[in-house]
């Protein structure tokens, strides 16, 4: 038996990537498919939402960046059909139950006017955003694309949460972060940071769970 199946991990391929091997031997990878979840995101939002208590029957949800959707179908589930949610990405996602899915880009006018459309002024009680940009490597480029989509999720949380409502957003460490927070904080009584077992230590990725919108 060779060392990587004795180690439970799956025999390289000649030509497979050492990126794709290391996702195969993912247990996060391995455990969302044996469940039948669509993506190892699943297990970060399942981890904060245990912490928090964000996800419960008769919520209106607004899940942003949402393909391919992990957080959407884990959400689903728990509404268990009592709430809504509204799913957003560029990208294509195929159908969930109890989700209705927008595809737009979110820092495009369109994309946040079709959001206003299908909620049709009504509030919402959780925003999550897991958006996140298509990484180039270079943290000045980056950065800087990851935390505006940040913080246009921080101003929709703001415009559209009830009171008691709560943003969960995905940030990255690094330049512009304090600004973040500092905004985060500027519109919600409490923010806490979340980085979950699924986010992998190496990621500059954290969780911020705001609550209670100031206005
Ligand atoms: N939470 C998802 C899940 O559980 O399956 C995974 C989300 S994935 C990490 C990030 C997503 O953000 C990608 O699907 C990407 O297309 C989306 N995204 C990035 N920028 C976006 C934008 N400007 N508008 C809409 N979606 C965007």
């Amino acid at each position: 038996m060779s060392a990587a199946v004795a180690a439970g991990k799956s025999p390289g391929r000649p030509g497979r990537s050492a990126w794709m091997q290391r996702h195969l031997d993912d247990p996060f990878v391995r455990q969302a498919r044996a469940e039948g979840w669509r993506s190892r995101a699943v297990f970060k939002l399942q981890e904060i939402d245990r912490k928090d208590k964000l996800i419960r029957p008769g919520l209106r949800i607004v899940d942003l960046g949402a393909a391919p959707g992990g957080w959407s179908q884990y959400a689903a589930r728990k509404l268990g059909g009592r709430g809504e949610v509204i799913a957003l990405d560029r990208l294509p996602m195929p159908p969930l139950p109890g989700v209705a899915f927008i595809r737009a880009d979110f820092t495009e006018q369109s994309g946040l006017d079709a959001l206003d459309t299908m909620l049709g002024g009504r509030p919402c009680d959780l925003v999550m955003s897991d958006m996140a940009p298509n990484m180039s490597g270079v943290k000045a480029a980056d950065n800087p694309r990851a935390a505006y989509l940040a913080e246009l999720a921080l101003a929709l949380a703001v415009r559209v949460l009830t009171a008691d409502g709560a943003l969960l957003a995905k940030v990255l460490q690094g330049e512009g972060f304090d600004a973040l927070i500092a905004g985060a904080r500027a519109s919600f009584c409490r923010v806490a940071m979340r980085k979950p077992r699924a986010s992998r230590p190496k990621s500059r990725e954290i969780y911020l769970v705001c609550r209670g919108v100031k206005r």
